[in-house]
């Protein structure tokens, strides 16, 4: 089972490739169980979109799995900055992934 750890180096790995193309270094992973079912990096540089932040672009993605209710529930997502009050708003829809985020955040502080 991969650790949080793990997966917030994948996020800060995506977050560096984005930087290298001029992006700023905001990334995002939403994990179901132990699979990865979507990945974003910030996009408000690369396509001049100013609600291209990762943690949206990485939950719509998700979204558009069609994830059961039970499935929502165990929804995990990662990212390399605190939410925004978009995806705040966005993620409360998902019943894990705030009350992950906020636990992960407080781990890894
Ligand atoms: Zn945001």
């Amino acid at each position: 089972m991969k650790t949080e750890e793990s997966y917030m180096r994948q996020v800060l790995d995506l977050a560096a490739g984005a930087m290298q193309q001029d992006e700023f270094p905001i990334a995002s992973i939403v994990v179901l169980d132990d699979e990865i079912i979507a990945q974003a990096t910030t996009s408000e540089q690369r396509e001049k979109r100013f609600l291209g932040h990762a943690e949206l672009v990485a939950l719509e993605e998700a979204d558009k799995q069609r994830l059961s209710f039970a499935e929502r529930g165990r929804v995990r997502i990662f990212a390399n900055l605190e939410p925004c009050l978009f995806e705040a708003y966005v993620a409360r829809h998902e019943p894990g992934p705030m009350r992950d985020w906020a636990e992960t955040l407080t781990r890894l502080r």
